[in-house]
């Protein structure tokens, strides 16, 4: 006889392992099933998001942050940190002990919610059925109540500049080199390339990044994409814009790039490659012919507001589906089907998701920019305030960025917020707040922050929307009676 469950999560992702672990919490008998190995050749739960993406990546990213501080901050802050070295086998080792534990930790979060986890390959039938394939053993059907799909993404692949060995890599190839090149080229300058960029740019390597585009990260508000810019072109990263690579050729360990800019045809010589041009959704040996569910002219598996898919009884969450290719995105959408299969009728407002990259400065923002707010016909006013006017950013030595409120000029609304700046990350989650409860400006400016806080560059944003910055100089006209 057949197993049969609940709730069956395909894929342990982010999204899949909360869904899972959101299911069980809710009574359903519930299994997740995941294919996933790791260098051990041992099941790992946790998906990109904790095995290859925002965990391993944030890992090296904070131990070359901390390398860079010590070789180029302290001085001023009066320590001496002379003979400064580091080894990088130690660095990712560090990451790799962190991947383990964390994945690790998910499946003790399993065993404690009692979410029976499957090793092996899913593929959904009609009717509801799922051929499972374990990694070891037989393939056998299982019958799930409802099914929850979170089967993720994976890099994309260029045909100019297909993975070779370790000298031309994608994202997870770049989480693992065992020394700083000396020439290292990224093409694409996405959130994961300018991420992995910085990383190896700050042990040494000299980095040159190679868009196509001729706009800076597009899906940035354009002022704060311009500083972001000057500070990694500052940190010595080569940013190439307008640069489409159209071949590339191995040759005794190193790698000719060519691409084509307004100038014509060009080349580069790097010693390794990163290939960061964008993912795309995960279906493969996903869906029977069967199975009733259908996907988007994109790749991605169509759903409704709710995430439920074509066939009836079938979600899907994650990056297999519409909208931004984020682990907090798939996390609620899991959490969201969860609550649907019990009954429940929520809903995920998806203009209050925020977006963080993870370079120096970071960038955080949630909602408009101020170039969609003008696309969108929106009556809308900013205000801005510096980090250099921050007496907290002048203790940190580090005064680089600002802080700008996009609101409604008619309602008062907070439409969206963007900080380019020290902690950009963690103060994004105020403006989170800000919009999900559908602050006004003025709320904002009402409100104490403490004192001294980054958190204030906030605060002084939403007074400067409507002129009201305390800490700025500004020319006033007096009234005079
Ligand atoms: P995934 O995490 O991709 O998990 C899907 C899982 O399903 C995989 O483990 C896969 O093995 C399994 N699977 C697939 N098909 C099957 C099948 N048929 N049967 C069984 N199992 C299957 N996002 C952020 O929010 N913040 C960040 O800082 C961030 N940094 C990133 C850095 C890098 C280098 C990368 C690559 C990504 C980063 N991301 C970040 C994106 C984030 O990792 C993804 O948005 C997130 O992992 C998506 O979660 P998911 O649950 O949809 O899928
Ligand atoms: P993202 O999708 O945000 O990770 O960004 C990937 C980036 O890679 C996009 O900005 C693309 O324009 C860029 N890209 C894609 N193909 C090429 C190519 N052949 N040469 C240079 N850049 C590319």
């Amino acid at each position: 006889m057949a197993q049969s469950f609940d709730v069956v999560v395909i894929g342990a992702g982010p999204g899949g392992y909360a869904a899972a672990i959101k299911a069980a919490q809710l009574g359903f008998k519930t299994a997740c099933i995941e294919k996933r190995v790791n260098a051990g050749g041992k099941g790992a739960l946790g998906g990109t998001c904790l095995n290859v993406g925002c965990v391993p990546s944030k890992a090296l990213l904070d131990s070359s942050h901390k390398y860079i501080e010590a070789k180029e901050e302290f001085a001023v802050h009066g320590i001496n940190a002379e003979n400064l070295d580091f080894d990088v086998t130690k660095m990712v080792g560090r990451k790799d002990n962190i991947v383990k534990n964390l994945t690790a930790g998910i499946a003790g979060l399993f065993k404690a919610n009692k979410v029976t986890w499957l090793q092996g390959h899913g593929r959904v039938h009609a009717n509801k059925r799922i051929e499972f394939t374990p990694n070891e053993g037989e393939a056998e059907d299982i019958q799930a109540e409802h099914i929850i799909l979170a089967t993720g993404s994976e890099p994309i692949e260029i045909p100019v500049a297909m993975l070779q060995d370790d000298i031309i890599v994608d994202s997870t190839g770049a989480l693992d080199f065992q020394a700083v090149p000396k020439r290292l080229g990224v093409i694409g300058a996405g959130v994961i390339g300018l991420e992995l960029g910085s990383v190896w740019s700050r042990l040494g390597s000299e980095v040159i990044v190679l868009e196509a585009l001729d706009t800076f990260m597009p899906m940035v508000d354009v002022q704060v994409g311009k500083e972001l810019k000057k500070n990694l072109k500052k940190q010595g990263m080569d940013i190439r814009m307008g640069a489409r690579v159209t071949g590339t050729k191995v040759e005794s360990g190193e790698v000719l790039v060519e691409y084509s800019d307004t100038k014509g045809e060009q080349s580069v010589v790097v010693d390794k490659l990163i290939v960061a041009v964008g993912r795309r959704p995960y279906t493969e040996s996903l869906l029977a012919p069967d199975s009733g569910i259908n996907l988007d002219e994109r790749g991605f598996i169509h759903v409704n507001a709710q995430c439920q898919a074509d066939a009836p009884g079938v979600y899907a969450i994650g990056d297999i589906v519409r909208g931004p290719m984020l682990a907090h995105k798939a996390t609620e959408e899991g959490v969201l089907v969860a609550e649907v299969i019990s009954g429940h009728n929520p809903e995920l407002n998806y203009d209050a998701i925020p977006a963080v990259v993870y370079t120096t400065p970071e960038v955080a923002w949630v909602g408009m920019s101020e170039e969609e707010a003008k696309s969108a016909g929106v009556n809308y006013k900013t205000g801005t305030f510096p980090y250099a006017a921050l007496g907290r950013a002048m203790a940190a030595n580090d005064t680089t960025g600002f802080f700008k409120f996009i609101c409604d000029a008619e309602t008062d609304r907070v439409l969206g917020v963007h900080i380019v700046g020290l902690q950009a990350s963690e103060i994004i989650a105020q403006a989170v707040i800000a919009i999900e409860f559908g602050a006004s400006t003025e709320d904002l400016q009402l409100m104490t922050f403490a004192h001294p806080t980054l958190s204030e560059g906030f605060h002084e944003a939403a007074l400067a929307v409507d002129g009201k910055a305390i800490h700025i100089a500004k020319k006033i006209s007096r009234k005079r009676k």
